[in-house]
């Protein structure tokens, strides 16, 4: 198989939305016993991480951080004035990738995948691929 993607809807401006279980069935269903998933997300205002999925603060935490980090506001150039969301998506990258062992998706007990929206509410797409390793 090749690159499948499917869409995730934010419901604020800044949001880390926990994609695991839609990463997880599309590597299920890709049908590779063992190799590597490839999550990519073709936006320049959202990017994707992996942390701590088991205690929600984590993901609230690194998002008000983010914003005291890179405020919406410090004179920046770019006329959409979404500069910070710019930012904060080269901050934490377009893309990242996992283990598949086993045919599933091999992540640490507590991490999950997140979806980081930084210009939301907006309908995001997240391109799953994976590689066989032989
Ligand atoms: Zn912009």
């Amino acid at each position: 198989m090749g690159w499948t993607s499917f869409q995730v809807s934010t419901r604020t401006r800044t949001q880390l939305a926990d994609i695991t279980e839609k990463v997880s069935a599309a590597v299920e269903k890709a049908g590779v016993q063992d190799g590597v998933c490839h999550v990519y997300v073709p936006q320049t205002t959202a990017g994707v991480t992996i942390n701590e999925a088991a205690d929600p603060d984590v993901a609230k935490d690194l998002e008000e951080h983010l914003a005291r980090l890179v405020p919406q506001d410090a004179g920046f150039e770019h006329a959409e004035g979404n500069s910070d969301s710019h930012i904060k998506t080269t901050l934490v990258g377009p893309s990242v990738s996992a283990p598949v062992r086993g045919g599933k998706l091999s992540l640490g007990t507590w991490q999950g995948i997140f979806l980081c929206e930084w210009d939301g509410p907006r309908t995001r797409t997240v391109e799953v691929g994976v590689t066989a390793l032989s």
